[in-house]
């Protein structure tokens, strides 16, 4: 296992194609140039089209598009997870091989009925964690899904402790907060857990720098990494937009695409997406300007001399 600080600084943005660039997408889109930019580092823009029934077609190429917009280059072409199958298959096989992953058979409705069995609450938010139905076998119906244990070979629950540059210092106990994950989906689609792992790895990405809303999901991304022997990348999980009550701005609850051919309007786009990550406001007229003065910005705050583990979480 190789760590992150030894490799050159590889960052990336990975957008769903389910929309358009929006206010809070240009957030973690930004976020993470402007520290691959103040480490000196490489940035790669993944297009994670893999949930092919929420993929909206031209998507991709207008966030592409107004990522260029914006000055948001990126320093190789973009890999598109729907041409990688094989790495994700081949990451699955060693997983089978060392009892990691296994077949499960449960419908939603027969994990539904095993909770209750258990007496485990419906919870109002979030999945209840998988009740290990197949943990140790079929019972009788075909394979649907592949899943991941989170419960090691002498039953302890698997425990991950990492540290987050913003958030500080996190851990999770996935057998109680999630349960055995899905790495292939019953409709036969990878998850996002497994490739998001595999790629990391494979593209050499050593900071992720991402929207809070995943944060959650790193404990299960850590635990994927150490089972295939993969480096764990540095974490870096940024302020999410969130509109008048609260919630987190996104493609569903509406969020607007700005329109990218008007150099004012994606100036002003930049500015609320670098006052939402806390940079000093830049005047500039142009979109080079504010990028070099907001890559400063960004590197005296969270450039190579910042913490990598603040004791607590920094606003
Ligand atoms: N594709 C994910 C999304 O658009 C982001 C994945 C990641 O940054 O790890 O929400």
């Amino acid at each position: 296992m190789t760590s992150p600080s030894a490799q050159p600084y590889t960052g990336r943005f990975a957008p769903s194609p389910t929309g358009p660039l929006h206010a809070g997408s240009l957030v973690a889109a930004l976020a993470s140039w402007l520290d691959a930019r103040a480490h000196g580092g490489r940035w790669l823009v993944r297009i994670e089209d893999l949930d092919r029934p929420r993929c909206q077609p031209g998507a991709a190429e207008q966030l592409l598009a107004q990522l260029a917009a914006c000055g948001l280059l990126p320093d190789e072409l973009p890999v598109w997870q729907s041409s990688r199958s094989a790495l994700y298959a081949d990451a699955l096989a060693r997983l089978a091989d060392s009892g990691w992953a296994y077949p499960c058979g449960c419908s939603r409705r027969d994990i539904d009925t095993a909770l209750t069995a258990q007496g485990v609450p419906h919870q109002r938010f979030g999945e209840r964690p998988y009740p290990g139905s197949c943990r140790n076998g079929l019972h009788g119906q075909p394979a649907r899904a592949v899943r991941l244990r989170t419960v090691q070979a002498d039953g302890a629950d698997v425990c991950i402790e990492g540290c987050d540059r913003r958030l500080g210092p996190q851990q999770q106990n996935l057998a109680q907060t999630v349960g055995d994950f899905v790495l292939r989906r019953a409709d036969g689609l990878w998850a996002y857990q497994l490739a998001v792992v595999v790629d990391d790895a494979e593209q050499g990405v050593t900071d992720v720098v991402r929207g809070a809303d995943l944060a959650d999901n790193t404990a299960r991304q850590i635990h994927l990494q150490r089972l295939l022997g993969l480096a764990t990348p540095r974490y870096l999980h940024t302020p999410l937009v969130l509109d008048a009550d609260g919630h987190k701005l996104s493609k569903q609850n509406g969020a607007v695409a700005f329109a990218s051919a008007d150099p004012q309007v994606v100036l002003w786009a930049l500015a609320a997406a670098g006052s939402v990550l806390g940079l000093p406001t830049a005047t500039a007229s142009t979109v080079a300007d504010w990028l070099a003065a907001a890559t400063a910005a960004w590197c005296a705050r969270w450039g190579p001399a910042a913490p990598r583990c603040p004791a607590s979480a920094v606003a």
